[in-house]
């Protein structure tokens, strides 16, 4: 006797290499209860069949604070009040020795993050950042660079690539059409978008995804996780807000384990062959469930502490990988 539900038995056929359509995944995020670790269970064999392997990647905040720009989550803007460490962008050898750090802890990729709108010209910061490129492809050949710089230019994208950064983090973090109303007013979507193209054109492989939490609604997910198809995301990272106290999304209530569980699944079904990061909000927020979701479609998470917050260490986090890989294969 079946007793799945109709709409994930329907689901299915993306296991067949057939795109899920949108209709259904709006309905698919309005299931509840024991459905979902049915979807979660769809969710993890798309992931081994089209996305196999695990990514850990780790990040570090090379320029951090006085932001001009009013994202509502975020503690380096100069709209909140949060109490957080802020200083200029670091010298390309304390940058090296990050990334140093990073490969002999494991890590597959090593991202340099900067505070800011981003870098439309070349400028002293910028070519900061390249050097540090450059040194640390040097030392290390075989650890993967990516960045996270804001907004780009064609130029300063092509120079990215001429430098070896293989992947850039940009993240459209909502339902496009309400960018303006739950990230910002100090810029577009559009900018943004842009950018993910000039990404696109120069080789650059995108990463880019979102946040839940931002009092966005299941449909609104689901209109991020086709935006992000749309866009061509090779590497979605979805991060759970962490309410940081002194921005204005201090007394936030975080979204459920379910909502969670749902929105993760709903992501592979809609990106079958992206690799799917579980960002911020693992430990922090998801606490007990952390390894629950890590089996609803993702293939690795961020680790060692985000730009503002802290996270597990990165030896325990390996660990944790290492045993939940067991059902990867
Ligand atoms: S997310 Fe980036 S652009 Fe937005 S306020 Fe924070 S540092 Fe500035």
């Amino acid at each position: 006797m079946n007793h799945m539900n109709g709409l994930i038995e329907r689901a299915y056929g993306v296991l067949d290499g057939k795109e899920l359509d949108k209709g259904l995944a709006m309905e698919l995020s309005a299931i509840h209860g024991k459905d979902i670790p049915d979807l979660t269970a769809l969710a993890h064999k798309v992931r081994i069949k089209f996305s196999p392997g695990t990514h850990i990647c780790t990040i570090m905040n090379a320029k951090s604070g006085q932001c001009a720009e009013d994202c509502r989550y975020c503690a380096q803007s100069l709209h909140s009040n949060a109490d957080i460490e802020t200083y200029p962008m670091m010298s390309a050898e304390n940058i090296l020795t990050a990334a140093g750090r990073a490969y002999s802890n494991g890590a597959d990729c090593f991202g340099i993050v900067t505070s800011g709108h981003g870098y439309t010209e070349e400028n002293d910061e910028f070519h900061e950042i390249l050097a540090a490129a450059d040194s640390i492809h040097q030392r290390y050949p075989s650890l993967d660079v990516g960045t996270s710089l804001g907004v780009l230019s064609d130029g300063t994208a092509r120079l990215l690539a001429e430098h070896g950064i293989r992947h850039y983090n940009h993240n459209i973090q909502v339902n496009p059409s309400k960018y303006g109303v739950l990230v910002a007013t100090t810029h577009t979507i559009e900018e943004r978008m842009e950018t993910l193209r000039l990404l696109k054109r120069n080789g650059i492989r995108v990463c880019s995804g979102g946040i839940l939490g931002l009092g966005e609604s299941m449909t609104d997910r689901v209109e991020l996780a086709y935006a992000l198809r749309d866009a061509g995301a090779d590497i979605i990272p979805l991060n759970v807000l962490v309410p940081i106290q002194g921005t204005a999304l201090e007394k936030s209530a975080p979204p459920t384990v379910m909502e969670t569980a749902k929105t993760f699944a709903i992501f592979r079904l809609v990106n079958p062959h992206a690799v799917i990061k579980f960002a911020a909000g693992r430990e922090t927020v998801m606490k007990d469930f952390q390894g629950m979701l890590m089996l609803a479609g993702v293939n690795g998470f961020l680790t060692g502490g985000y730009l503002t917050t802290r996270g597990r260490s990165v030896g325990e986090d390996i660990r944790f990988l290492n045993e939940i890989r067991v059902f990867y294969s």
